[in-house]
């Protein structure tokens, strides 16, 4: 049973597509695990599209015009960036060899933002490792999270928002338990520390508009983890 949802505004910005791509892709990802939220996004774009037909019969201010063209030129900016990446996955590797374990969990349509070659995965922690994934935006970095059966992420702060979406297993912080589908949004100065259920490994999607900060004895060594939005 899915508990955390996207909010409306949040669900608004991407039904008008005004919203980033890596945001958007992980709203996407919620969507296909939520009919509720999926219907809510159909609900927003038909109410949008009836708008537009509205105001074709209208006089529209000039105002509301560059409005809509900078919609315009926004969403193909998106699709620019989204093809310049699907040209760039060759087939050097299979998408299996690319996702290795991942490949059974990762949804099919993120397949298409995965390099040529295989993830490079780093340890943040003896029990958490992460690879990014370059989707051709510049603001937020996307990244697969992946955490030990009964494994715990560090403790970490964060200096800009961080969206996590479970695609695997469950995790548990201070506050619930996150399972497959869950969308968790975190802001700027909330503090917690996931750890994955016991009985499996848990795999996530994240989005990250900042570096994320350790805190304790492992932030004197490590204050701010990398960052690099691609
Ligand atoms: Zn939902």
């Amino acid at each position: 049973m899915i508990g955390r949802h996207p909010d409306s505004a949040l669900l608004v910005e991407y039904a008008s597509g005004s919203l980033e791509l890596a945001p958007s892709i992980a709203i996407t990802t919620h969507i296909q695990f939520c009919d509720q939220c999926r219907r809510t996004v159909e609900s927003l774009q038909a109410v949008g599209g009836e708008m537009l037909e509205e105001a074709a019969s209208v006089p529209v201010s000039d105002d509301l015009l560059d409005n809509v063209f900078a919609h315009i030129d926004s969403d193909s900016s998106q699709e620019q960036s989204l093809s310049r990446v699907q040209h760039e996955v060759g087939k050097v590797h299979s998408e299996n060899e690319v996702l290795g374990e991942l490949a059974s969990t990762v949804p099919a349509y993120i397949r298409k933002f995965l390099p040529a070659e295989p993830l490079k995965w780093r340890f943040l922690s003896p029990s958490l490792k992460t690879a990014t994934i370059s989707v051709g935006e510049d603001v937020n970095e996307l990244s697969f999270l992946k955490i030990k059966a009964g494994g715990k992420a560090p403790v970490h702060t964060h200096k800009g928002t961080e969206i996590t979406v479970v695609l695997k297993g469950c995790f548990s912080d201070e506050e619930d338990l996150y399972q497959p589908g869950d969308f968790i949004v975190r802001q700027a100065g909330e503090t917690h520390q996931p750890i994955a259920a016991q009985n499996e490994e848990c795999i996530c999607l994240s989005v990250l508009s900042a570096p994320i900060q350790l805190t304790g004895i492992k932030s004197m060594l490590n204050p701010f983890l990398s960052f690099a939005p691609s």
